[in-house]
């Protein structure tokens, strides 16, 4: 359920090169970091008052690749963001980070200088032949070090995975698998490959340069995931992450339960209950147009249906006692209607929770729309 803390979210929309797959606005173009910044930091003194509370429970800088950003800069974002709001002692700040960018001094610096707790690194995978088809800048050693290199300075640390990717097969996913965990990490994050329009990827698979296999390989290593992975003490806690006890992502489970959040930087979303805002997804744009935005009203059915649409996707679900209270009782009297069209081998009724077990959570989408109010 929501909570009264807010987060942060500020948005790096740079990367030295682009990955095949990746759909993300971002520029190869890395000229304008410190016009960026500048921008980025008046827009934090500008946005103060879109936040109903200022107590921040969670900072995550994101992209685009935030490391490529030198300590300094970092370490003066985060000050002045401590200054315009009240990050919480406890709070979860997390980097998003590429293998290739860090070493044991970066890392050092950034634990000693800017606050930041938790680590999220891209390894997609380990092997090189399945990296390379993708255009990652990094090779299997690389990531093997930055993950040496991380757990020498960070406990709280997430990798990402990703399965279905061209040359691979379930077996050598497994084997990706199996060597994230031999460096502990606290938390992963497991994807399907989805080809989205417009990428590299998709002009790959069009020309046939590439291929991917079927969605049967998927559905096998998300199993896959699902086995070694619970054998190993991590909770599937959402349809694509996995935590060890006390590690899940604070950040990203506040998106899940509808919490506010203010998004800095280009492209970046914030949203605070009533209403969604929404930054141009142009780095020029946002230095010259001071971050101007789009903005959009929240109703109720539109919160109502956001909040179905995440919370299916969760290990919690969504919660009847919680929508009765928050959108009106005949809301949740419809949805404990509709929810019995969605089969019983796929559904977990637990007192006033409704959620999707390992199969039925493949079917998210599809079961959150049968919810759903038009
Ligand atoms: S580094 Fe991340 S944001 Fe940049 S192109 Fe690759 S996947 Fe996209």
């Amino acid at each position: 359920m929501p909570s009264t803390s807010s987060s942060i979210y500020i948005h790096f929309p740079f990367c030295k090169t682009r990955c095949s797959y990746c759909a993300f606005y971002s520029q190869t173009d890395i000229k304008d970091f410190d016009r960026y910044v500048d921008a980025l930091l008046l827009e934090a003194e500008s946005r103060t008052s879109y936040l109903p509370d200022k107590n921040i429970a969670t900072l995550y800088l994101g992209g685009g690749t935030p490391s490529l950003f030198p300590i300094q800069t970092i370490v003066r974002l985060m000050e002045k963001l401590s200054r315009l709001f009240n990050i919480q002692e406890n709070a979860e700040m997390t980097i998003e980070v590429n293998p290739d960018d860090i070493n044991s001094s970066y890392l050092s610096d950034l634990k000693k200088y800017s606050g930041i707790n938790r680590i999220s690194v891209g390894i997609q995978s380990f092997d090189d032949r399945e990296l390379a088809a993708i255009n990652r800048r990094h090779n299997s050693l690389t990531a093997k070090k930055a993950l040496e290199n991380i757990a020498a300075f960070f406990d709280n640390y997430s990798l990402d995975l990703i399965y279905g990717l061209p040359f691979q097969s379930v077996e050598s996913y497994q084997n990706n698998l199996e060597t994230a965990l031999l460096f502990h990490p606290r938390h992963i994050s497991a994807y399907a490959l989805s080809v989205e329009q417009g990428t590299q990827l998709e002009k790959d698979l069009i020309s046939q340069r590439m291929a991917i296999p079927g969605d049967d390989m998927s559905i096998q290593c998300y199993h896959i995931t699902n086995k070694i992975l619970g054998d190993n003490n991590f909770e599937h806690y959402e349809i694509s992450n996995y935590a060890l006890a006390g590690y899940k992502s604070k950040h990203n489970s506040r998106y899940w339960t509808g919490d506010n959040y203010l998004g800095l930087g280009a492209g970046a979303h914030s949203f605070n209950t009533t209403t969604r805002r929404w930054n141009f997804p142009s780095v020029e744009r946002y230095i010259k147009s001071r971050f101007q935005y789009e903005e959009e009203q929240i109703d109720k059915k539109t919160a109502l249906n956001e909040y179905i649409m995440l919370g299916l996707r969760t290990k919690n679900g969504v919660n009847l006692d919680f929508i009765d209270k928050k959108f009106g009782h005949e809301y949740k009297k419809t949805i404990e209607r509709l929810s019995t069209q969605i089969p019983e081998n796929h559904l977990i009724v637990d007192g006033m929770a409704l959620s999707l077990n390992e199969d039925g959570m493949l079917f998210a989408d599809k079961y959150a729309s049968i919810l759903f109010f038009l």
